[in-house]
């Protein structure tokens, strides 16, 4: 038998360890903003100052931020896995790049890029944006957060999907499995017969698809998991 097809999902819980704070994390950015006015279009639209000003708060942090053993256990895989390895991740911060994976799948956009609203360009955002910030490309005052908002749809969805129709394992890491279409990406695993895994701290509201739960931090549960896969 041929090496199997992976697909990895990540979540806010893999940047745990790395100082990042999850969505549900007490006293967390997340904490202290509503949804609605941060990560929403019509809160940008309503005011724009406060999510520029929010956004380059977690690009800061998320600079200062080191990749953990999680990580960089990923990173190994995609190296050494004889089979395919799709590594999509909900978080925007760049912890996988610096682990040293590569061509990993933004599907809720990155921090470190921006976004013209006029034109869709993209380019790498600076530490700090700031608000009506021109467009390189059309020089239109219109840059935002490369960020996916809540009501927007996320990016890459045919390449995961496609990851998805071919897969032999889907493991999801880290994430609480409320927020769609990710939360759903077990369920179009299990419909091709791969075998999936969740690797969480507490169990994702959709535990009950998964074949195989694994309870623990993921600094330690992800390098296990990858040495068995790479043990054959
Ligand atoms: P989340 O904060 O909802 O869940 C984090 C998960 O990580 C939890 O299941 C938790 O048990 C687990 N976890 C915490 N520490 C861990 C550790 N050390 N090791 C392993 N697991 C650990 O984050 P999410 O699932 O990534 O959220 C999905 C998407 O939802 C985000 O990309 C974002 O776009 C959006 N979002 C969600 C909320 C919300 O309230 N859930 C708020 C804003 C945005
Ligand atoms: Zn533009």
């Amino acid at each position: 038998m041929s090496a199997p097809s992976i697909v990895i999902l990540t979540g806010a819980g893999i940047s745990a360890e790395s100082g990042l704070g999850t969505f549900r994390d007490e006293g967390g950015l997340w904490a202290q903003h509503r949804i609605e006015d941060v990560a929403t279009p019509e809160g940008f639209a309503r005011n724009p100052q406060l999510v520029v000003d929010f956004y380059n708060a977690r690009r800061a942090q998320a600079a200062d931020a080191n990749p953990n053993a999680a990580h960089m256990a990923l990173a190994r895989l995609q190296a050494e896995h004889a089979g395919s390895v799709t590594l999509v991740t909900q978080n925007v911060d760049d912890l996988h790049e610096k682990g040293g994976s590569v061509d990993v799948i933004h599907m809720h956009g990155a921090l470190n890029s921006a976004l013209c609203a006029t034109c869709e360009h993209r380019w790498p955002a600076p530490l700090a944006m700031s608000v009506g910030q021109d467009c390189p490309y059309c020089t239109g005052p219109t840059a935002r957060p490369d960020i996916v908002w809540f009501g927007e749809i996320p990016y890459h969805m045919e390449r995961i999907e496609r990851a998805l129709a071919n897969a032999d394992v889907f493991v999801a890491i880290g994430t609480s499995g409320n927020v769609y279409p990710a939360a759903g990406f077990v369920q179009m695993a299990r419909h091709v017969g791969a075998e999936t895994i969740e690797i969480n701290l507490e169990p994702g509201e959709n535990v009950g698809l998964f074949d195989d739960v694994r309870a623990g931090k993921a600094s330690e549960t992800v390098p296990n998991w990858v040495a068995e896969v790479l043990a054959g």
